[in-house]
């Protein structure tokens, strides 16, 4: 394994970090020349072309420049991520290295015009190509105060204070840096019901304009949400807070019907991102309540899609979560009873709940093949195989995403170590270390490209190797509502 190096430029940057520091220290002057392919991090001060960062704010480069030449920082964003657990006020932005100091006022906001935030007289003459050039420069200067001006001493002391307190995340990050397989869970990422939720939300906001409101996250996914958002979506908790005659998109979760009742009495314009396979769960609930039988849901109570279902018969539905409660659950009468699923769950749990349901109620009705989704079961068995063969599995989704969560959870059942995390930037050093073979999957409502970034994140930290592994191929797609097809 590579192992990484920190760098340190200035003769102060060294001292600095001298004492703090277990990883490789070498302090390499200016006029080194010697760009390097190994993981390399180059630590020291450096002054903003912005005054939106202060002195004493750490700036971590996603891509470093200097004439004709700019290399990637592959790893910037685990780095800023941990640096910001540590409690420090880090940017990322391109920097730009000079071959003079950087001072005047002019000069800072020609450099800032070519969207680079921060400027060093080092970096660029040690980054490689490769993308395994990390560099965190601690600010001393900015456009208001820049160096010629009094106080600079003590900004230079706060400067080096800052670097100081980053130390024990540059020691993680030698601690992760080394080469790496990369097994990639095939199928991963978006749904056809997830899909289909997105480009209704798009659809409606083309026809109808903005605002186009949503009921609830339109999927569980912070960066589908921010995504929508930026374009015009307007995401509520409750219909009661959306202007009367407004258009709303209602979740790919669905509702209960007593949801649809408010909008309609708010003459809102609905189109509805349910996915189909939720509103079967629905269909076959009310089916069962027709016929007076109680329908034991097997599901989270408080999840949107049980909460949804659950609403379809209220008098009817009893949530029973997993084996235990199906040990204890009663019904008045044995006779009548049924049980329906919500589509998100741990295939093998909710496998087992049902099979104490129908030991218990010999006269159990229930669907002919179990309502979790293709989606859900394919991802699961896809994240098992990896994590047989992993040190760790990565799951990409949101922490209210259920079936993100299953994800993880089901990895950990082989023995692995898994975690859930939104983005590469909550991935966090320490766990990477001594970690040859990393699994990675993602929820069925997480962006492909946020896998793609994690990979291109760990490639910032050695040379990875990429499979991918998983025998199903997808190809289930749903039609979309009229309200956002017809002319
Ligand atoms: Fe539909 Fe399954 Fe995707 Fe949920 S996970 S939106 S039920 S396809």
């Amino acid at each position: 394994m590579t192992s990484g190096t920190v760098c340190t430029p200035l003769y102060v940057e060294w001292l600095t970090l001298r004492d703090k520091l277990t990883a490789p220290l070498i302090r390499t002057g200016r006029a080194t020349g010697t760009i390097r392919d190994d993981p390399v991090l180059v630590a020291g001060v450096g002054g903003a072309l912005t005054d939106r960062i202060a002195p004493g704010d750490l700036v971590v480069a996603t891509e470093i420049r200097r004439d004709d030449r700019t290399v990637p920082s592959h790893a910037a964003d685990l780095v800023a991520g941990e640096l910001r657990r540590a409690g420090l006020r880090v940017h990322t932005g391109p920097l730009v290295t000079t071959d003079h100091v950087v001072d005047s006022a002019d000069e800072r906001r020609a450099l800032a015009a070519s969207g680079a935030i921060a400027v060093d007289t080092e970096s660029a003459l040690i980054a490689g190509d490769e993308g395994r050039c990390i560099v965190v420069r601690a600010i001393v200067d900015n456009v208001e105060r820049p160096l010629a001006r009094a106080g600079m001493p003590l900004r230079g002391i706060k400067a080096l204070a800052s670097l100081r307190r980053a130390a024990p995340v540059l020691d993680a990050w030698a601690a992760a840096t080394g080469d790496r397989e990369l097994l990639l869970a095939a199928p991963r990422s978006f749904c056809a019901g997830v899909e289909r939720a997105i480009e209704i939300v798009e659809r409606a906001l083309e026809r109808f304009g903005s605002p186009v409101y949503v009921r609830r996250q339109i999927v569980h996914n912070l960066h589908v949400v921010r995504d929508l958002e930026q374009r015009g979506a307007v995401f509520v908790e409750e219909v009661d807070e959306i202007p009367e005659g407004s258009v709303v998109v209602l979740a790919a979760h669905g509702v209960a019907p007593a949801v649809r009742t408010q909008a309609a009495e708010r003459r809102l314009r609905v189109v509805d991102a349910t996915c189909p396979l939720v509103s079967k769960v629905h269909h076959e609930v009310r089916r069962y309540a027709v016929r007076d039988n109680t329908v034991l849901l097997i599901g989270h109570p408080d999840h949107e899609e049980v909460v949804g279902t659950t609403g379809e018969a209220p008098g009817n539905v009893i949530v029973v979560p997993g084996p235990a409660e199906a040990e204890t659950v009663q019904v008045p009468d044995p006779g009548r009873v049924a049980y329906a699923m919500q589509t998100t769950l741990a295939v093998e749990e909710a496998a087992e709940t049902a099979a104490v349901l129908r030991r218990r109620f010999p006269a159990l009705a229930g669907p002919r093949k179990d309502d979790i989704c293709y989606a859900t079961s394919n991802r699961q068995a896809a994240v098992r195989e990896i994590a047989r063969r992993s040190d760790l599995v990565i799951v990409i989704g949101s922490q209210n995403s259920s079936n993100s969560q299953r994800l993880a959870e089901v990895a950990e059942v082989e023995g692995t170590r898994a975690v859930l995390v939104e983005d590469a930037a909550e991935v966090r050093l320490d766990w990477l270390a001594g970690v040859a073979r990393i699994g990675i999957s993602a929820g069925a409502s997480a962006p492909p490209a946020l896998v793609d970034d994690l990979v291109r994140s760990l490639s910032g930290l050695g040379s990875v190797t990429v499979t991918e592994s998983g025998a199903v191929t997808e190809d289930v797609r749903f039609s979309l509502p009229k309200e956002v097809t017809q002319q």
